[in-house]
């Protein structure tokens, strides 16, 4: 059995995978016959984190109603299936669809009836942007604990790191906390481990991407200690300019350091990539044998929101 044969049998959990940046060219000429296959895969095409959230931001303007969101979760489900994920936690832009004046109900309805017809389990983790700024944040946190018994497991928060500090987010996360949700902010990614100190002292239970942690010895051994993973995306932290080349990824140093890690996607078809290529780039990038590959795909269920090492 080869390395890719290897990876494609695994069973793998998919945590961190958005689900307005999974649409890929044909399903977005389907949605918005207006544009063209072509005329996608040039807006999928960037060299930094700003012209990676240009694309993001014309992307989520053309998923208009809550029927282009449900083929979009129709469509990732069979992909993901296609590829031996047996779970997933899907993120859902809540803070997006609220500023678009669209209806988070309808919407969140439409995808979640998707999601229990998917061939593997999955639970949403609803996500704040960033910049729109607290106010908002405690909005999402507040939609989201709604439906704590109806598929969400989580509260997370994107967008741009460097525009607002973390501190200024307490409220909204310390009520997701209450209501029941698992806390999994995005964090350095863009910009310092200082923002990853931030995310945890606002609860974080997982990170997204946190690679900026390299650079605090202190920090890598708290994330040991604590068992808070990172979810890392090479293909994504490479095409928005967050490394140089996946050689020099941090992936390496991070689990050498002890630090728990889980491979995503992030935006899978906005990245190009798929969960079987993540673990092939780990592996032929990053030097991951078969059984540090296999580690990997325990540590998407030990780390789930759902899973028995965190329960819920
Ligand atoms: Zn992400």
């Amino acid at each position: 059995m080869n390395i890719t044969e290897f990876i494609a049998a695994l069973p793998k959990a998919e945590l961190h995978v958005h689900l307005e940046g999974s649409l890929e060219p044909s399903t977005v000429t389907e949605i918005a016959p207006e544009v063209s296959a072509d005329e996608v895969r040039a807006r999928y095409d960037y060299r930094n984190f700003s012209g990676f959230l240009e694309a993001y931001k014309w992307i989520v303007l053309l998923i208009r109603t809550p029927a282009d969101y449900a083929l979009a979760a129709r469509r990732l489900f069979t992909r993901l299936a296609a590829e031996n994920v047996r779970y997933a936690e899907v993120n859902l832009s809540v803070g997006v669809i609220l500023w678009k004046e669209q209806d988070v109900g309808a919407i969140y309805d439409a995808v979640r009836k998707e999601s229990l017809n998917a061939p593997f389990p999955v639970r949403w983790i609803f996500d704040a942007v960033r910049q729109f700024g607290p106010t908002e944040a405690l909005r999402v946190a507040e939609l989201a604990a709604e439906r704590v018994a109806g598929g969400v497991v989580g509260f997370g928060m994107g967008g741009d790191e460097a525009r607002i500090a973390s501190p200024e987010f307490a409220e909204a996360f310390r009520f997701a906390r209450a209501a029941g949700l698992h806390l999994a902010p995005h964090a350095g990614e863009t910009t310092s481990a200082e923002s990853v100190w931030g995310a945890l002292r606002l609860g974080a239970e997982r990170i997204g991407h946190g690679i900026r942690a390299v650079e605090d010895p202190d920090l890598l051994a708290h994330l040991r200690r604590e068992d808070i993973p990172l979810e890392i995306s090479l293909s994504s932290n490479l095409m928005t300019g967050a490394v140089l080349s996946l050689r020099d990824h941090p992936l390496r140093r991070i689990a050498d350091a002890g630090v728990p890690v889980v491979l995503n996607t992030d935006d899978p078809a906005m990245f190009r990539t798929t969960l079987c290529r993540e673990y092939e780039l780990a592996s032929v990038e990053q030097g991951f044998s078969a059984g540090e590959l296999r580690q990997l795909a325990e540590n998407g269920f030990r780390y789930a929101f759902t899973g028995s090492a965190r329960g819920s």
